[in-house]
């Protein structure tokens, strides 16, 4: 139990690959659903949030670790878009920037 705290923070998650199906799935406590996308109106066509940095600047002040991002993926299982860039990386392609959402 003394150690539960530090257990909490270790990443347990796979690292995040910016394929943002957790965004089009449903949204975090930041987000805001577009019905017309079908996705959180603050996901960026490239992946990423629009709002990284506000959030990161509240959870600082907040005092919050770990904060929404930077704790790995939470969606990694039969998450078809992960598994899809995961396949084309092993074939040479992308993956190489590994900033992201979670
Ligand atoms: S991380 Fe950003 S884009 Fe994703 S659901 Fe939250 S606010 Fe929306
Ligand atoms: S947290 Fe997982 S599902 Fe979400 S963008 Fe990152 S890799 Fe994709």
């Amino acid at each position: 139990m003394e150690h539960l705290d530090e257990e909490l923070k270790e990443v347990s998650c796979p690292e995040c690959i910016r394929c943002g199906w957790c965004c089009k799935q449903t949204v975090c406590y930041y987000g805001e659903w577009d019905y017309q996308k079908w996705q959180c109106k603050f996901l960026t066509d490239d992946n990423l949030c629009s709002k990284y940095d506000e959030i990161v600047r509240y959870e600082s002040q907040l005092g919050l670790d770990p904060g929404l991002f930077g704790s790995g993926c939470c969606l990694n299982f039969m998450n078809p878009y992960r598994v899809k860039i995961m396949l084309e990386s092993q074939q040479g392609g992308r993956c190489e920037e590994n900033e992201a959402n979670g």
